[in-house]
C-alpha cells in the first residue's frame, strides 16, 4: 500500500470536539496554567492546547434544548452577563403537562426534577459561537473543519494523538487532484469530548474494553424546530415539558417548549432509542405532537425557521465507561455525564471538562500522562457535586423499563431514596436489542416493499413537514463526491434479512431521510443519501444488526445550525 506523507502537529493537550465540555475544559486549563506561570518564575512554560472540531465553524454542529444551569459557566466566566452572553431569558414561568390525544392536563405542581427557576433558556448554539472567540483569545487553538478520523496509539495501546480526516477522496474511494491527507496531531493527553456516541470514543471504548462491567449505554433522540410566532405571543423564559401523547406508554420520552427572545419558540420531542416497534419514526412522532390541539394552537400563524436532531446518552452514571487511561480522558456526553432525569447535560459536560482540565494541569506539573496519573480525574469527579448529582439519578432511565407510568412511579421512589428505588441498582440492555421483529406487531408487508409509508399522514408544510423539507432548514451540506460516511458493513443483510425481519427500520428511525430502499433492476437495494445527514448518530445506535458505522465525513460537512 502506498505510504501517504502527512503533516504532523505536536501539541501538549488535544481536545476532540468543540462542545461545551471541551471548550470549558480547554479554557479552564489555560487559566490554571496562566495563573501558575504568573506565580512561579520557573513555571510550566509554553503549553499548547488545541481543540479540533468537525463542523465548518465552532458551533455549527451544536444543538441542545436548552434550559441551562449556569453554575459551571459562571465559574468560568463570572462576568458573562456584563460581557453580553447571548442567553434568552431566566426561566420565568414553567409548567408540566400530560397530553392525551385531544386534551392537555396541566400538573398542579412542577415535579422537583423538572423545576427550573434560576436557570436560563439558551440557544446552546449561539452561546457556543459567542464563547469560542473568548476561548481562542485565551490562547487555545480552535481548529474547525478538522474531523478526528482515528485515534493514534503506540505499541502498548497508549493514546498518542489523533489522525484527522483526508480531503479530496472521491465517492469511489479514489483520490482526486484535490487530495489532501489528514494530519497527525500528537499530544501528551487527548481528551475525547465528541458528544453523544462519539465515533472515536465508540471504537476506543471497544478496543480497550472500557465498558466492561458497566451497563450498556442507552440513548434517546431529540428532534426540534425553532418557530417564529406572531409578535408578543412568546414569553421569553417560558418553559413547558409534556409527557404522554404522541408517545405510547412503552416509548420513553417527552416534549419541551421554551420561550426565546424575538418571538422565537423552541419546540422539540425526545424519543428513547430503546423501543420495540421497528416502524417507530421520531420525526413523524414530532409531527403528530405538533398536531395536538394545544400545540397546534400555540404554533398557529407562526413560521418554522430551523430544524435539527441529535442523540443524547440516557444511561447516566451506571453506563459510564472507564473515562481515563494512558494518554487519554473522556468528558461530557462521550463519557455519559448527562443527567437524564433533568434532561440536562450542558452544565455536567462543562463540569467534567473543567475537572479534566484540573487533572491535566496536575499531570503537566508531574510530567506524567499515564493512567495512574490521569486516574485522578475519576477521584476528582467522585469528590465533586457532579458525582452527587448523577448518583441520585443513576437508575432514572432504567425505571422506565416497564413503560411510562411505572417509570414515573419508580422515579418518585428513587427521588425519595436518593436514587436507590425499589430494587437497588438496575441493569439495562442495549436499545437496539429491544427492537422486535415485524410479526410481533402483525406488520408484515402486503407486497414486498410496500410498508408503512402509506400510513404516514401527509405533511401540510405549514405545521408539519416532511423530512427533506426539515433537513433543508438544518443547513446541512456534504460534498457529494466523497465516500458515504455512513458505512453499511454488510449491505446484503439489508435486503436478505432486514426487509423481512424488521421492514428496514432505517427508513423510519433516521430523522433526515438518509436511508431509502430503492427498486433497481433485479431487486432492491439500500440507497444512502448521506448528504442529508445531520450527525445525530441514531442509525449507528439503533440499527438492529449493528451494521451501520457512522464515521466523520470530510471536514466542514454536516449541519449549519442556527439558534438551535
Ligand atoms: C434535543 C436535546 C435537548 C437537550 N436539552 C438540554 C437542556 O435543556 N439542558 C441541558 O443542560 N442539556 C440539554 N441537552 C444535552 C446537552 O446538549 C448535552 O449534554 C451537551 O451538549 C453535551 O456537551 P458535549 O460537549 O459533551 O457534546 P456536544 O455538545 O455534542 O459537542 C460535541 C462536539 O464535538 C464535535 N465532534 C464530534 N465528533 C468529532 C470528531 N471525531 N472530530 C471533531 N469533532 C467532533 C461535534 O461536532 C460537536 O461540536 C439536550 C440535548 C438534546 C439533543
Amino acid at each position: 500500500m502506498e505510504q501517504i506523507e502527512r503533516d504532523t502537529l505536536e501539541v501538549d493537550v488535544l481536545f476532540v470536539g468543540a462542545g461545551p465540555a471541551s471548550l470549558a475544559g480547554a479554557y479552564h486549563l489555560r487559566k490554571l496554567i496562566d495563573r501558575y506561570n504568573a506565580d512561579h518564575s520557573d513555571g510550566l512554560g509554553e503549553i499548547s492546547i488545541a481543540v479540533i472540531e468537525k463542523g465548518r465553524e465552532v458551533g455549527s454542529h451544536t444543538i441542545s434544548g436548552a434550559v441551562m444551569d449556569m453554575g459551571p459557566f459562571s465559574e468560568l466566566l463570572p462576568d458573562w452577563k456584563e460581557r453580553g452572553a447571548p442567553v434568552e431569558a431566566e426561566v420565568a414561568d414553567e409548567e408540566v403537562a400530560y397530553l392525551t390525544r385531544r386534551s392537555k392536563f396541566r400538573l398542579p405542581i412542577v415535579p422537583p426534577p423538572l423545576r427550573n427557576h434560576g436557570k436560563y433558556v439558551v440557544s446552546l448554539n449561539r452561546l457556543i459561537r459567542w464563547f469560542a472567540p473568548i476561548v481562542e483569545a485565551a490562547d487555545v487553538m480552535l481548529l474547525p473543519e478538522f474531523p478526528g478520523a482515528e485515534l493514534l496509539y503506540d505499541e502498548s495501546d497508549r493514546v498518542i494523538g489523533v489522525r484527522t480526516g483526508d480531503k479530496g477522496v472521491g465517492r469511489d474511494g479514489e483520490r482526486r487532484e484535490t487530495f489532501q491527507p489528514g494530519a497527525d496531531i500528537f499530544a501528551k493527553v487527548t481528551v475525547l469530548g465528541e458528544g453523544s456516541r462519539g465515533s472515536l470514543a465508540k471504537k476506543h471504548i471497544s478496543r480497550l474494553k472500557l465498558d466492561e462491567g458497566r451497563n450498556p449505554q442507552v440513548y434517546a433522540i431529540g428532534v426540534k424546530e425553532i418557530w417564529e410566532l406572531p409578535k408578543g405571543r412568546v414569553k421569553p423564559g417560558f418553559v413547558m415539558h409534556t409527557l404522554g401523547y404522541p408517545l405510547p406508554n412503552n416509548i420513553f420520552g417527552g416534549s419541551f417548549v421554551y420561550g426565546m427572545q424575538n418571538d422565537l419558540l423552541d419546540i422539540g420531542l425526545v424519543v428513547g432509542l430503546d423501543y420495540a416497534d421497528p416502524f417507530t419514526d421520531p420525526h413523524q412522532l414530532f409531527n403528530r405532537f405538533k398536531q395536538h390541539p394545544a400545540i397546534a394552537a400555540l404554533l398557529e400563524g407562526g413560521r418554522m425557521l430551523h430544524y435539527g436532531a441529535k442523540s443524547l446518552p440516557e444511561g447516566g452514571l451506571l453506563s459510564q465507561p472507564k473515562y481515563h487511561g494512558d494518554g487519554f480522558l473522556m468528558i461530557g456526553d462521550s463519557a455519559s455525564f448527562l443527567n437524564s432525569q433533568k434532561l440536562k447535560g450542558i452544565h455536567t459536560a462543562m463540569q467534567s471538562g473543567m475537572l479534566a482540565g484540573e487533572t491535566i494541569f496536575e499531570a503537566l506539573l508531574a510530567g506524567r500522562f499515564d493512567d495512574s496519573q490521569l486516574s485522578r480525574f475519576a477521584a476528582k469527579v467522585k469528590a465533586s457535586p457532579l458525582h452527587r448529582e448523577l448518583y441520585e439519578v443513576r437508575n432514572s432511565h432504567q425505571g422506565f423499563r416497564h413503560g411510562r407510568l411505572w417509570g414515573l412511579f419508580e422515579n418518585g421512589i428513587q427521588f425519595a431514596t436518593r436514587g436507590m428505588g425499589l430494587l437497588g441498582d438496575l441493569e439495562t440492555e442495549p436499545g437496539h436489542e429491544k427492537m422486535r421483529k415485524l410479526h410481533v406487531f402483525n406488520r408484515l408487508p402486503r407486497r414486498q416493499g410496500e410498508y408503512i409509508q402509506a400510513d404516514q399522514p401527509r405533511p401540510d408544510n405549514r405545521l408539519t413537514f416532511d423530512k427533506v423539507s426539515d433537513v433543508y432548514r438544518s443547513g446541512t451540506e456534504h460534498g457529494e463526491d466523497q465516500p458515504p460516511h455512513l458505512k453499511i458493513i454488510d449491505p446484503d443483510i439489508c435486503i436478505d434479512r432486514c426487509t423481512t425481519e424488521y421492514g428496514n427500520p432505517c427508513q423510519y428511525f433516521c430523522p433526515a431521510a438518509v436511508y431509502e430502499i430503492e427498486e433497481v433492476e433485479g431487486g432492491r437495494r439500500p440507497k444512502i443519501n448521506f448528504s442529508n445527514c445531520v450527525h445525530c448518530k441514531t442509525c449507528d445506535i439503533i440499527d438492529p444488526y449493528q451494521i451501520i458505522d457512522w464515521v466523520t465525513p470530510e471536514g466542514g460537512g454536516g449541519p449549519d445550525y442556527i439558534n438551535l
